[in-house]
């Protein structure tokens, strides 16, 4: 149940390229909720018992994920998607400025974000 809590918070999460910075940090934070209510579950079976060590293992692999998805920053995208910054006068998206316009993060940032938190995810055991 609680590996279904945890598969559910990863499955849950998606972040997209039109979301603005603060849209993709309340994204991450829901995974990050999740995962320290499982840390502060498994730290409560140590204090249980825990001859084995496992639920103390557990709980500090819970820690350790919660802090990697606290680490994940969104690096949003300055540069116009379309000329990639170069500001051609006739881009139709940028005009000619080479910047980004309104505050989407950008299909670069979603796509790290993406990669980041499945990494975080996938160094943790099942
Ligand atoms: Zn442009």
């Amino acid at each position: 149940m609680a590996a279904d809590n945890i598969a559910d918070a990863r499955a849950r999460f998606g972040i997209t390229e039109t979301m603005s910075e603060s849209e993709a940090m309340a994204a991450l934070e829901q995974p990050a909720y999740v995962i320290r209510q499982e840390a502060d579950a498994a730290t409560a079976m140590v204090s249980d018992g825990d001859p084995t060590g496992v639920s103390q293992q557990r709980a500090d692999e819970l820690e350790d994920l919660v802090g990697e998805l606290e680490n994940i920053t969104v690096d949003v995208d300055t540069e116009c998607p379309d000329c990639e910054g170069a500001g051609e006068s006739d881009c139709p998206t940028c005009g000619g400025s080479g910047e980004a316009r309104g505050d989407a993060i950008g299909a670069r940032a979603a796509l790290q974000v993406t990669d980041d938190v499945a990494q975080a995810f996938g160094r943790i055991s099942h």
